[in-house]
């Protein structure tokens, strides 16, 4: 049976030296790292998610600024606030959580957001950093998805990686830090021919697609390591329950190594965005 990657142990442990370096930020440079977070409307899985946030920043020591605003804001006021934090010295970090309702353009948004600032690592900037291998600022759910894999493998030159997906805030990013890790990478995407025969061929599997347990055992060549960044609610037996984009149960017992939803890359993304406001913070503040 192959191994199961434990993100949230993971996680835990980054979070432990976060909240150090925070402790010492604070003490030797009267330094206290900051993230303002806006929440606009009212969809119920969004506010778990800054819910989830903030109670991680206050964990860490990292203060955070929430602003809740109503469904009805206009993009006007939205890119108004943004401006304000953008100027604002206090603040080291602004994420805005997505989606946003229809109104507001989420593209306008995210590059409203200052690129050293932006810790989502969405804004267009910080994208083509990531392209050109000059890393800016890391989209969170692909660099904690890459120090599960490295953690796992160690060195991952010469492996061939298959990412499943191509979003601007998964798989893109996701194929660029293996590419820069020295895999050879394949993307494939809802219009790839013969995918199953292509994911058969991975040593590093990444699904992030969005469809409840579409990676069967007969997709995974034997000894894999997988990464499952998919995070579906499903009802089962009568009870509502989240699921990867991987048949976790089905593959298990024939690959290296396997991420488990929940537990897996979830707690990784909350950790890195931590980690990524942390650097922000020394970056503005000019230490290295
Ligand atoms: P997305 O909808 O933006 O992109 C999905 C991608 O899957 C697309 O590129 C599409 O081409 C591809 N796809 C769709 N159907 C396919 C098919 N039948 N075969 C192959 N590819 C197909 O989604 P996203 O934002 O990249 O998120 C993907 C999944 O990851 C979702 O379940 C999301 O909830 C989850 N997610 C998890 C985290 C986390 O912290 N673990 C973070 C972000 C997203």
């Amino acid at each position: 049976m192959g191994s199961i990657i434990d993100g949230k142990a993971f996680a835990d442990r980054l979070s432990e030296s976060l909240k150090l370096e925070v402790a010492s930020l604070i003490a030797n440079h009267n330094l206290q790292p900051s993230i303002a977070v806006v929440l606009v409307g009212d969809d119920p899985a969004s506010h778990v998610y800054v819910r989830n946030k903030v109670r991680r920043c206050e964990q860490l020591g990292i203060e955070s600024i929430e602003h809740r605003l109503p469904s009805s804001t206009s993009q006007e006021e939205l890119l108004t606030l943004i401006e304000q934090m953008n100027q604002d010295s206090n603040i080291n970090g602004i994420l805005v959580q997505l989606p946003v309702p229809d109104q507001i353009d989420d593209k306008a948004v995210i590059d409203a957001i200052a690129p050293e600032k932006d810790v989502d690592g969405f804004h267009i900037l910080n994208a083509g950093a990531l392209a050109v291998g000059q890393n800016q600022m890391i989209p969170c759910t692909p660099l904690g998805s890459l120090m599960l894999l490295k953690d796992q493998l160690g060195n991952l030159s010469g492996m061939h990686a298959v990412v499943i997906g191509r979003s601007n805030i998964v798989g893109k990013p996701m194929a660029s830090l293996l590419l820069q890790e020295n895999c050879t990478v394949t993307t494939v995407h809802s219009r790839t021919r013969n995918i199953e025969e292509i994911c058969r061929t991975a040593d590093i599997l990444v699904a992030a697609v969005g469809i409840p347990r579409m990676v069967k055992a007969d997709w995974v060549k034997e000894g894999a390591t997988i990464i499952d960044v998919g995070i579906n609610r499903i009802e089962e037996d009568g009870k509502s329950r989240l699921v990867g984009d991987v048949d976790f149960a089905d593959v298990i017992d024939k690959v290296n190594a396997a991420t488990p939803v929940p537990g897996g890359v979830g707690p990784m993304t909350i950790a890195c965005l931590m980690y990524n406001t942390v650097a922000a913070a020394k970056k503005q503040a000019g230490i290295s």
